[in-house]
């Protein structure tokens, strides 16, 4: 069998974006992942359909994986074929063990590849406010371990450290802080010296605390910053009120988790992490065109309807794949009137070069359904409507059009179905606790979200706050015994958004 091939890949400190584009790129084409705790699991989601994940991590009252045995599940997989995803936190090469890996693998002969991430001994500082060689401060820094291999002394040159006037960076320090912090002084770094400790840099939980030297032991004691953090000596640590633009946003240190599918929650991923929230992004369901769908053509060419209705974005998306994917010329549409149940329906529509439609003052089907009766009143035509929607919508829609004088035809164009590519990921964040918020856009993502984690497990999902984009989902929510924290004022990304603020 063919050797694979193995990417030692660094994740950046925290913040998923400071993953590099070779980075994702290596995620991408895995076929397996192997990666470590202080990796941002949301990373992990770019995965391609069927990679295997392992993590090599500790977890709380357990001990991480031994060394040695992380290498030979890299080599195994490897000589299996695969391509390997070794993930670490930061950058591979600094403190992350990658170097040795890496011999491990040239000694085995596997091909494999660096790829340098942003490390938290540079980046994390920075998301605290600390220009780590600021002109005014420091001519130099240094990135130290402050975790000696065997558990003895730390073997540091402390004279050289503590007179080199420039940024000192522990990392792993906060366990021997007090060994770290004697030896500075007692070889004749100044008490006064300003220093920082930065847990969990870059991310919406990051924790700052900056004081001087003779202080730092006194705030590990007090339990104010607990691993991992960052241990920053210098002046330059002055500045980090200053130059702080990471805590001061919106929504920073909230954990939301979201459940949409996997193509369409950019827009509220996007937003919320504009704001500063962390995003946990969970799909759980899976939009899929239905393209062995026979009937819309034939429908709409021989069918004498005049009017189409979309009650989703992903409607107006699978109705214009269909039609394309058959290379059916767009012009048989021309005769349709187009009604859309909201804003980001219209969106879809207009991507697709339609910009004459009628839209729905609320973005409910009973209201679209109640703008579609009045319009057909105001100009005296009898509507016959093609419905495009998915394999789980229900024929109230039809009935509300029926009721108001007027026929719809229901054509389904995707499917919905449940994802189960992120139970594991689900589950473990619920079981960690590590979750503020979680939303739901729909109640096929409260059917599968509770689907995926058992009905045995729904206390999982009591302490959390749930937020419901509107009446329906809310229903759904409370059928399960539930209680939300909040409902959007409208099913918009955009009124969500308020509730959590
Ligand atoms: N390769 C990593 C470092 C691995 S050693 C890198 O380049 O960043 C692990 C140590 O890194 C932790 O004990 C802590 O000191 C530091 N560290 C990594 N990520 C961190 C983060 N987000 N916040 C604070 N410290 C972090």
């Amino acid at each position: 069998m063919e050797k694979g091939k193995v990417y030692l890949v660094g994740a950046g400190p925290g913040d998923e974006k400071l993953l590099t584009l070779k980075g994702m790129e290596c995620i991408q084409k895995a076929d397996v992942i192997v990666y470590d705790r202080l990796v941002n699991k949301s990373i992990l989601r770019y995965k391609k359909e069927g990679c295997e994940l392992i993590y090599v991590g500790k977890k709380s009252s357990f001990h991480s994986v031994p060394q040695e045995d992380i290498n030979k599940i890299i080599v195994r997989k490897a000589l299996e074929g695969m391509v390997v995803v070794r993930l670490k936190g930061g950058d591979p090469y600094v403190f992350g063990r990658g170097g040795e890996e890496a011999e491990v693998l040239y000694d085995e002969g596997i091909e494999f590849e660096v790829v340098p991430g942003i490390t938290s001994a540079i980046g994390g500082v920075c998301y605290a406010g600390i220009p780590v060689t600021h002109r005014d401060y420091s001519n130099s820094f240094h990135i130290i371990t402050g975790h000696s291999k065997k558990n003895g002394k730390l073997n540091i040159n402390w004279d050289a450290v503590s007179n080199i006037d420039g940024t000192l960076v522990f990392l792993m320090s906060i366990g021997n802080i007090e060994e770290v912090v004697d030896n500075l002084v007692s070889n004749g770094k100044s008490g006064d010296t300003k220093v920082g400790f930065i847990s969990w840099a870059s991310t919406p939980i990051q924790k700052k605390v900056v004081t001087t030297l003779d202080n730092a032991v006194e705030i590990v004691k007090n339990k104010e910053i607990e691993a991992p953090a960052l241990f920053v000596v210098g002046d330059v640590c002055s500045l980090s009120d200053k130059l702080d633009f990471h805590s001061i946003k919106p929504l920073f240190g909230k954990k939301i988790l979201i459940t949409r599918d996997k193509n369409k929650n950019s827009e509220l991923k996007r937003k919320i992490e504009a704001k500063g929230g962390m995003v946990i992004d969970v799909p759980t369901i899976s939009i899929n065109t239905n393209y062995k769908n026979k009937d819309l053509v034939p429908c709409i060419l021989e069918g004498g309807y005049n009017a189409v209705a979309f009650t989703s974005h992903n409607s107006v998306r699978s109705f214009f794949d269909i039609i394309k994917n058959k290379k059916i010329d767009v012009r048989i549409l021309s005769k349709l009137k187009f009604f859309s149940i909201g804003k980001s329906t219209s969106i879809e529509l207009e991507k697709n070069g339609i910009y004459d439609y009628i839209q729905s003052d609320i973005a409910t089907a009973k209201a679209l359904s109640e703008k579609i009766g009045m319009y057909s009143k105001e100009n005296s035509i009898n509507l016959s409507i093609i419905y495009p929607c998915s394999n789980l919508a229900k024929d109230d829609f039809i009935r509300w059009i029926d009721e108001g004088g007027n026929l719809a035809v229901r054509q389904e164009v995707y499917t919905n179905e449940i994802e189960e590519g992120y139970r594991d990921l689900l589950v473990e964040y619920l079981i960690d606790g590590d979750v503020d918020y979680i939303t739901f856009t729909s109640s096929s993502t409260v059917e599968n979200t509770i689907k995926l984690i058992g009905k045995e497990r729904l206390e999982l999902l009591k302490n959390i706050k749930i937020i419901s984009i509107g009446e329906i989902t809310t229903k759904t929510i409370k059928n399960y015994g539930l209680e939300i924290f909040k409902q959007s004022k409208e099913p918009s990304i955009d009124s969500m958004i308020d509730c959590l603020l």
